[in-house]
């Protein structure tokens, strides 16, 4: 077996791998003798200076693996190598303990005021009483997102003696007393803690997380740090509520726009920035170069890797009768986690009608696990590793066949449970994939658009009141569907609409007299 270094990575990586293959480091290759030489190798390595195109994996006859020694795989066509059967691993976990360690140094720097202390003393000055500081001990730490970064910060939190709370809809209550901490809500996070500090990913919900509202919750002296991502929190908002003294300070190691030109957060005193470093340490690098040794070790052993981002395509006569099922799944999944509340405990699948004679099932089960966790998880939630992620983070699935399909060819039928509700939803794949009943009561929706789905009470003027509150945001109704179960009871109604469907808009029709519930589905 042949192993092609293409970027510098770390010597104990190459070690692990000298015991099972032949090793060829070339750290200064370039594309054109790439696309030339790859055929000769079984697994290349790269960081971030090499690109793995198209072409390089199409002229890549022998490759089984493209290991990236790091988390983000955009330099590697990944759609290619997966089109080849070529599959393609990282090292997610390599940087946790890196970045948890700069959240709390710049944690450090900010509440013991170090930065700016030390230009003071390089700058010849001896301003002692400038610089009173908070002591860490015995205050609280909000931890925003308790994935693999935010746990790590959890520990170290917990040895200076901080109390911990935590607002993370997705995790079970399980993972949460296992580091003994205490989930609490976003509003009540904002309001107790005295550090804050961002571990999500950057998702159109997380976006502009912490904006005006939120820093008008905080405390006067709350410190507030983002080692995750640009844009989770709003810069501007945030210049505001430093130069207001709303909040005592901050720390950024990703900025909206990288570099952060001309910010206007440099002017601020209570201000700690980084240059997006959190991750930079010898050690992550190493560490990621061994997990990536390790993988490819396995692969050629004929074991299963860990980390797979994709998973090559199976046979090409199964493919042919599933592959038209993957984009009615794609949407129901979308749907379930718009409109399940907070962790998902249960998914329970159904194949029904001519879904029920097919054997591969749960590539379509995958399908939809990947698009109800891609949206909440940083590391890519994929055809591979999706039951092992659903698998840690609690989900329980079931999977069942019924010949019976409620008079459609085929059905996908689907509930779950949640923390905060109960969905269920089925689709049907005609010409186009369509969802044809949600919480049991039939409808007739194509998936696409954004639509409203509000529950109410089945009595005159709802739907009226709904369509002005609607006209009131200028919200075009393109289509609409109502469903019941007996006249006065409950009903669902679904809105197609022309507009994007915001926050405001959602809680305004649910403050509706009548209205049980409304949500904004986009697919
Ligand atoms: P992870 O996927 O392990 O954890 C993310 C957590 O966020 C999950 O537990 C998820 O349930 C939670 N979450 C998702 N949406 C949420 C929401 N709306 N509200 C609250 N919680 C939500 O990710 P990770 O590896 O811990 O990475 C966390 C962040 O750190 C990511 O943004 C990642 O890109 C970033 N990161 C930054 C650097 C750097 O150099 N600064 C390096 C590595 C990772």
């Amino acid at each position: 077996m042949k192993v092609l270094i293409a970027d510098q990575i770390n010597q104990k990586g190459i070690e692990e791998l000298e015991e099972v293959a032949e090793v060829i480091a070339r750290t200064d290759i370039t594309p054109e003798e790439l696309v030339n030489d790859i055929k000769d190798f079984n697994a290349i390595i790269v960081r971030s200076r090499t690109k793995v195109t198209r072409e390089v994996i199409e002229a890549a006859s022998n490759l089984k693996i493209i290991a990236r020694a790091g988390v983000g795989v955009d330099n590697v066509d990944v759609e290619a190598a997966t089109e080849r059967g070529i599959m393609v691993v990282n090292a997610p976990e390599s940087t946790s303990i890196t970045v948890a360690e700069h959240t709390i140094g710049l944690i450090l720097a900010l509440s013991r005021k170090i930065s700016i202390a030390d230009s003071s003393v390089k700058g010849g000055k001896w301003e002692k009483s400038h610089f009173m500081g908070m002591e860490l001990n015995g205050k609280t730490m909000g931890i925003v997102g308790m994935g693999r970064i935010g746990s790590q910060v959890v520990i170290r939190a917990k040895a200076f003696g901080m109390d911990i709370v935590v607002y993370d809809p997705y995790i079970t209550p399980e993972a949460a007393s296992e580091l003994g901490v205490e989930v609490v809500d976003l509003e009540t996070l904002l309001k107790s803690a005295d550090v804050i500090t961002i571990h999500v990913p950057l998702t159109p919900e997380t976006k502009h997380l912490i904006s005006m509202p939120e820093f008008e919750l905080m405390k006067e002296n709350t410190l507030i740090v983002n080692c995750a991502r640009g844009g989770i929190i709003n810069e501007d908002d945030l210049y505001e509520a430093l130069s207001k003294n709303k909040i005592g300070g901050a720390a950024l190691d990703v900025f909206e726009k990288e570099p952060p030109v001309g910010s206007s957060l440099f002017e601020l005193e209570n201000v700690v920035l980084t240059p997006h470093i959190a991750a930079s340490t010898s050690e992550a690098q190493r560490d990621a170069a061994i997990i990536v040794a390790k993988e490819i070790k396995k692969v050629f052993k004929g074991e299963s890797p860990r980390n797979v981002i994709n998973m090559p395509v199976m046979d090409p006569e199964t493919f042919q009768i599933i592959k038209p099922y993957f984009r009615l799944a794609e949407k129901l999944g979308k749907f379930i986690i718009q409109t399940a509340q907070g962790n998902i405990n249960e998914l329970d699948v159904t194949y029904c009608g001519e879904l029920a004679e097919i054997q591969k099932h749960d590539i379509i089960t995958r399908i939809l696990l990947q698009e109800i966790l891609n949206p909440i998880l940083t590391e890519p939630v994929n055809l591979v590793n999706a039951p092992a992620v659903a698998e840690n983070r609690g989900v329980i699935i079931t999977e069942g066949k019924r010949t019976d399909a409620k008079g459609y060819k085929n059905l996908i039928s689907i509930e779950v449970k949640s923390e905060g509700n109960q969905v269920s939803v089925e689709g049907f794949l005609g010409r186009e994939p369509k969802i044809v009943r949600i919480n049991g009561y039939q409808v007739n929706v194509k998936t696409e658009g954004t639509m409203i789905i509000a529950r109410y009470k089945d009595i005159p003027g709802i739907i009226g009141s709904i369509g002005v509150k609607l006209g009131e945001h200028d919200i075009n109704i393109a289509k609409m569907q109502v469903g019941r179960q007996t006249p006065g009871g409950e009903a669902v109604m679904v809105l197609k609409v022309d507009q994007k469907v915001s926050k405001e808009v959602e809680d305004d029709i649910k403050a509706l007299p009548n209205v049980y519930d409304a949500v904004a589905v986009e697919l």
